[in-house]
């Protein structure tokens, strides 16, 4: 969906790096988080003093792969090394279903999964992940489980203004962003933490390097210059530079305006499906009061059809189903972002299927 945007940009936001740059391992040897690229950690502090979203003050950076690998690294930080059984991770369900997958696949002795937050009631320590907004559901979310021994891990991927009003200035403990939710560009497979504990900061950062000795430097650079782009793009608007293109906030926002707009037409085409409701908000960002539009629908097969996933699967439409985000094969997750002949394709689909089955010839 972001494509577009960035074809738009031309060459401003080209990278250029000759071969005799970033050779070594390090960024900054005397930093806490030594591979973090001091070009990177600007554009990430200015665009949160910008959208305001997450405090970053008395906050350490620590960059990882992906939020995949920063999600791995806090784990790794978080369990003592000596405790007598591995520690429960937790998230409400619906939850992102990656997180079980990446908790369970090493069975490491230090953390299991624990499922559904919303079901849990030992009285012991955990590790519960509160995503907000929420994928699947696109809801804004707050810990559940609420118990003294617990430990909280906001993955706030999706908290920009394109998705949802920015009503509050995080200030968590331990917050995730990747860059692959911020301005689309996913393969740069770049993510950061701001961590106020600078203990946990550290052994996030031993983690990264002895998995991978770092982070690329290319990609940051690449990031950085992006980011950059992107704040520039909002505080120069005025100016001729960028006079010519949107503001990315402001662009990526009415394109998801539209596309829910168009994806709730779609639905209400027939008594089939729904979609969840988002109350509205003022977003302290762009001024609108608007209700969250986000990057993926959680959609819900009304009436006698049980396996949603199936039934839109019969009617080319190819999902993934709650079964796989600890709820329901009732409900189905559908990205909203892909380009737009993939996305006009898919409504054009979903607002033509009846109850009848389809002909096949
Ligand atoms: N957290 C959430 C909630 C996500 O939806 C995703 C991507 N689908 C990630 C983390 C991982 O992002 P990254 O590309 O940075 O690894």
């Amino acid at each position: 969906m972001y494509e577009k945007y960035w074809q738009q940009m031309g060459e401003k936001t080209t990278v250029v790096i000759p071969g005799w740059k970033f050779v070594s391992y390090f960024s900054d040897k005397r930093k806490l988080c030594w591979f973090l690229e001091p070009e990177f950690a600007s554009s990430i502090i200015r665009l949160h003093k910008l959208v305001g979203n997450a405090v970053t003050e008395n906050r350490h950076i620590v960059v990882g792969t992906g939020s995949t690998q920063l999600f791995q690294a806090v784990l790794y930080a978080l369990c003592p090394p000596n405790a007598s059984e591995p520690i429960d991770v937790l998230c409400a369900a619906p939850f992102y279903s990656s997180y079980p997958l990446i908790t369970e696949f090493l069975k490491s002795g230090l953390y299991k999964w624990g499922g559904d937050a919303h079901k849990f009631r030992l009285n012991k320590p955990y590790i519960e992940l509160v995503t907000s907004p929420n994928n699947p559901d696109g809801l804004s979310r707050q810990a559940v489980v609420n118990q003294d021994q617990g430990i909280l891990i906001h993955d706030l991927a999706y908290y920009w203004p394109q998705y949802t009003p920015i009503s509050y200035t995080a200030d968590y403990d331990i917050m995730l962003f990747t860059v692959s939710k911020t301005t689309g560009h996913a393969g740069t497979r770049l993510g950061w933490a701001l961590v106020k504990d600078e203990e946990i900061a550290k052994k996030m950062t031993e983690f990264i390097m002895l998995s991978t000795i770092g982070v690329s430097k290319e990609s940051q650079l690449r990031a950085a210059k992006i980011l950059k782009v992107v704040s520039d793009t909002h505080e120069y608007h005025a100016k001729h530079d960028f006079k010519e293109c949107d503001s990315f906030f402001e662009h990526s926002y009415d394109l998801m305006a539209k596309r829910w707009k168009q994806l709730r037409n779609a639905v209400n085409q027939n008594k089939m499906f729904s979609l969840p409701h988002f109350p509205s908000a003022k977003c302290k960002f762009s001024g609108n009061t608007f209700a969250s539009q986000p990057a993926f629908a959680w959609l819900k097969c009304e009436g006698k059809i049980d396996d949603c996933e199936s039934f839109l699967r019969e009617h080319k439409v190819l999902t993934r189903s709650g079964k796989h985000f600890g709820d329901s094969t009732k409900y189905v997750r559908i990205s909203v972002l892909p380009r737009d002949e993939e996305f006009q394709q898919f409504t054009d689909r979903l607002s033509s299927i009846t109850l009848m089955p389809p002909i096949v010839i």
